[in-house]
């Protein structure tokens, strides 16, 4: 449900707060709202407050007891500042779809595109249609021939995939483990090396941008290479993919062509897959958003995910990165882009075409 709030008709950027959870990328949100002219707001659970306190970064702290608690009265604060939430991965994992596609406060982004991302079968739909390559899926685990992936829904961070080789080493894992989740998808494992491509498209220049790459630090995938194999086998390690932080990565220049077709791809299939609006146009994608990727020895791109929003993997570039700094003559953060939109959408009396 789009919001039902009146959107403000002030044309200046200080009558609004940029708003979001303590948490994940809140820290480069909330600088980037500063940098930009706009006062923000943290909202933080009791006991979290702390770097958004020693880093400085927020204008005000809001402080609940749980995610629970979040309510028709937290929202009324909020309108009355004016405040424009920004969601993250863990504004989404702490919310859950259905109470954020609820709120009624504004809120940067398409709430439609949510389901789109967090329905695997639609999420695939949209990826095969914007033309790129993806892992294949088997239908049973008595398919598994070859390496695979199986990752349960909502796993958190990449917590409880594991791999198998074969349907036996599948139901080894998976009876002793997880007897009870049947709730998952079994994917062929690509070998290559990771890859975050962070997008922006910005619905106001009409412009898609890539902001900064990422590669993980995934515990303990990062460091069973640390011992040896037969070390390996003797301590009985699965490979779990649990996120810890998050690497800065520069690409091959010359697979960057191939990259903004992909982005600009996905943009376009959103805008056919979402329903249109009063006006007859569909919003689609936009805002910041990421496509996860495996890049193999032959330079295939395969995307395993769609991230429809800011991920955390933007974090190590608060200062800008290596091709933000060719676009822009300040430190451009993913957070800061964010702002910018936002900043352009209100002064130019466009906000409602940033807002879901
Ligand atoms: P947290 O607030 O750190 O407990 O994270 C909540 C969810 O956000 C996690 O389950 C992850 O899916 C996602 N997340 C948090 N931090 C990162 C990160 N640095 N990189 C990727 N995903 C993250
Ligand atoms: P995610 O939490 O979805 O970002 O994925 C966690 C990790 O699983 C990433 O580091 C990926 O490298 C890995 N991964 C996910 N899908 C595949 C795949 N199909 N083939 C190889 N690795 C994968």
């Amino acid at each position: 449900m789009a919001s039902e709030f009146p959107i403000p008709a002030s044309k200046n950027p200080k009558d609004f707060v940029i708003a979001t959870i303590g948490s994940h990328s809140a820290l480069q949100i909330l600088k980037g709202a500063r940098d930009e002219g706009i006062r923000n707001l943290a909202i933080c659970k009791k006991g979290s407050e702390r770097p958004y306190e020693s880093y400085g970064v927020a204008d005000e702290i809001i402080t609940i007891d749980d995610w629970s608690s979040w309510d028709s009265k937290l929202e009324e604060e909020l309108k009355k500042r004016n405040a424009i939430v920004i969601p993250h991965g863990s504004f989404i994992a702490y919310m859950g779809h259905d109470r954020v596609k609820e709120m009624d406060i504004m809120y940067y982004g398409t709430k439609e595109i949510l389901e789109w991302e967090s329905d695997r079968s639609k999420e695939r739909i949209w990826l095969e249609k914007s033309d790129l390559k993806l892992p294949r899926v088997l239908a049973t685990p008595e398919d598994i021939k070859s390496p695979v992936i199986i990752k349960f829904h909502g796993a958190s961070g990449g917590f409880g995939y594991f791999i198998a080789n074969t349907p036996e080493q599948f139901y080894e894992v998976k009876n002793r483990k997880y007897p009870d989740n049947n709730d998952f998808v079994i994917q062929e494992y690509i070998v290559g090396v990771p890859l975050y491509i962070h997008y922006f498209y910005s619905p106001i220049t009409g412009e898609l941008e890539i902001l900064s790459f990422d590669k993980r630090y995934e515990s303990n995938a990062d460091s069973i290479g640390r011992i040896k194999a037969a070390d390996q086998l003797a301590a009985n390690i699965h490979t779990s993919y649990t996120i810890v932080g998050n690497i800065p990565v520069v690409v091959r220049e010359s697979l960057l062509p191939q990259m903004f077709e992909m982005g600009e791809n996905v943009v376009k299939i959103s805008k056919e897959i979402c329903k249109a609006d009063a006006s007859g146009e569909s919003k689609g994608l936009f805002g910041p958003f990421c496509l996860e990727a495996i890049v193999t020895r032959k330079l295939e791109v395969f995307v395993f995910e769609i991230s429809a929003r800011i991920v955390a993997g933007t974090n190590p570039f608060i200062e800008g990165s290596p091709y933000t700094a060719l676009k822009y003559d300040v430190p451009m953060s993913t957070g800061r882009r964010i702002a910018r939109d936002i900043k352009e959408a209100i002064e130019s009396g466009r906000l409602s075409e940033v807002l879901g």
